[in-house]
């Protein structure tokens, strides 16, 4: 068998060579298209085609993060505790050096996701009695992210795992979580726990429906959750994490969640239904009513992801605007997701996750009680839970109050319409669906939207790109407001030029977006992005 041997690893020097050469006449991008997906089942060519994305992550991850793909920059330098420690200011100085250098300013409207600011002016305003009652005594000036500061500042070194020790803290999760219950319609029975954030409270709920299923159904042994494709990847975390399998289904032309195909794919094996308040993509609401009388058909339990729209809809729908009914109205709906830290304008690392009622929440508790540690019990993935975010959390929210929600979110959603309206004005470019409340999705009628991002970006912003089909997601926030004609002229002007110039020369992210879609085998595209993080973790 020998000779065999010997044969594979010629065949292999040779396709490697021939691949190589490829990367060298034209580019990364020859060599993926080269890689198509039957090729990877070749005995020994696994190997290869792993060798060759890492090769690929390596030189294409600095085009994204502005570093160098020079071989001599192949092993950063390890960085070494200082020996001696440094000077408060020193260590500021820097920080804030690196900081202005290459980050975005929050602040600035630029972004269309990841950050939820309030405009300095409003925000001094809408905590004017709340900083007063916080703060008379600091002199700290009196805006939302001083006072944010100083709350989480108080908080600390303080540890909600242990929920006896802090006695404060516990109380501002249970009034928190029951805050964002009443405003999301849930009854008495309705009870649930602060997260580290949406990704967290979304774990948390689809563990606890697996749990409640082992328990009630011991004859599933692989368990399956049906979503509509739009739902946030959280969900698909969840599943790799949990070993619960993910069922997918299609959305309509309105890119929203397809009921009857939904229930076409529950099996057996069917444990949990999701939908979502609105999906991030096109900021639209699946017909929750709908998707919840047929879980109740069908005796399933049914999460609503609302960490997006959580903080918005309630405002939305207060105001007049016309808001599918999303919350525990709906009495098929048996949890759901509400993130403080994005419209509810919290720091980061501050979620809700709801259950109908402690039937559902029990499940989503861990104890262990063999330690010779002690008795140990936890009610979220994080042991050590971050005291300053609980503290802070409750205290955005009673520094807003329903005005100051309500108020900003008028603001934010008067942005939004004369953004989207202005848009479906632009020649070439469409919104994609029909958005429900402060984000949409710029699509295409007959431009290259990755060229429009690029474009885009040359002038500043910074763009969310979205797939199938390609557009430009914007997640509206009060710092838009004053950026809201720029955004508009900066767009027109880009539709125009990458309509008269053709352009379609995609660099840094939109190459990747471009590379991606072209590629029929998505697990590679999998393994590539697992590498290229790995890449955008090793270098600065
Ligand atoms: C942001 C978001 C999540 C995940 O929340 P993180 O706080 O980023 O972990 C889940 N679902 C939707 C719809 C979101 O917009």
């Amino acid at each position: 068998m020998e000779w065999l041997l010997w044969a594979e690893h010629i065949l292999v020097s040779l396709l490697m060579a021939a691949l190589v050469r490829l990367a060298v006449t034209e580019g990364l991008q020859g060599v993926l298209r080269a890689v198509l997906v039957g090729l990877r089942y070749v005995p020994g060519i696994g190997e290869l085609i792993n060798w060759i994305v890492r090769m690929m992550a390596a030189q294409f991850a600095p085009q994204l993060t502005g570093g160098s793909s020079s071989k001599k920059d192949k092993k950063p330098p390890r960085v070494a505790l200082p020996k001696k420690g440094l000077s408060y200011e020193v260590i500021l100085e820097e920080m804030k050096r690196l900081q202005k250098e290459k980050d975005a300013d929050p602040h600035a409207g630029r972004m269309f996701a990841y950050v939820y600011t309030l405009k300095e002016d409003d925000a001094s305003k809408i905590q004017k009695e709340a900083v007063e009652m916080f703060m008379e005594q600091t002199g700290l000036g009196d805006d939302h992210d001083r006072f944010v500061q100083e709350v989480y500042q108080s908080f600390l070194h303080t540890n909600a795992l242990n929920p006896l020790l802090f006695p404060a803290l516990r109380r501002f999760e249970i009034e928190t979580v029951s805050m964002v219950a009443s405003f999301l319609h849930g009854d008495d029975q309705v009870v649930g726990s602060l997260t580290s954030g949406g990704t967290e409270s979304i774990l948390m709920a689809v563990k606890a429906y697996r749990d409640r299923a082992r328990k009630l159904y011991p004859q599933i042994t692989q368990p399956e959750m049906v979503a509509p494709i739009t739902i946030h990847p959280a969900f698909e975390k969840a599943a790799a994490y949990f070993c619960v399998k993910m069922v997918h289904v299609p959305v309509g032309p309105d890119f929203r969640a397809d009921v009857t195909a939904m229930e076409q794919a529950i099996t057996g094996n069917t444990i949990l239904l999701c939908a979502s308040a609105p999906q991030y993509a096109h900021g639209i609401v699946d017909p929750i009513p709908e998707v919840s009388a047929m879980a109740l058909r069908r005796g399933l339990p049914l999460h609503v992801d609302a960490c997006f729209g959580g903080f918005m809809l309630p405002w939305i729908e207060k105001l007049g605007y016309p808001v599918p009914t999303f919350d525990f109205r709906n009495p098929g709906v048996t949890s759901m997701s509400a993130d403080i830290h994005k419209y509810g304008y919290g720091v980061k690392g501050a979620s809700v996750v709801l259950y109908q009622s402690t039937d559902y929440w029990r499940y989503q508790m861990f104890s262990c009680s063999t330690w010779p540690g002690g008795i140990f019990g936890s009610c979220s993935m994080a042991g050590s839970r971050p005291g300053g975010n609980i503290a802070a959390a409750w205290a955005v929210l009673k520094a807003m109050g329903e005005d100051g929600y309500m108020k900003t979110a008028q603001e934010v959603m008067e942005t939004t319409q004369f953004m989207i309206s202005n848009v479906k004005n632009i020649p070439g470019l469409c919104i994609l669906g029909e958005p429900h409340m402060t984000a949409f999705a710029i699509g295409s009628r007959g431009i290259n939207i990755l060229a429009l991002a690029d474009e885009m970006e040359s002038k500043g912003w910074r763009m969310e790109r979205t797939q199938n089909p390609n557009g430009l997601h914007c997640t509206v926030m009060p710092s838009h407001t004053n950026v809201r004609d720029k955004f508009v002229e900066d767009l027109t002007a880009a539709a125009e030029y990458v309509k008269i110039h053709n352009t379609s020369s995609e660099e840094g992210a939109s190459m990747a977006y471009g590379l991606a879609s072209k590629i029929p085998d998505k697990g590679l595209v999998d393994d590539f992005l697992k590498e290229m993080y790995m890449e955008f973790y090793s270098k600065c």
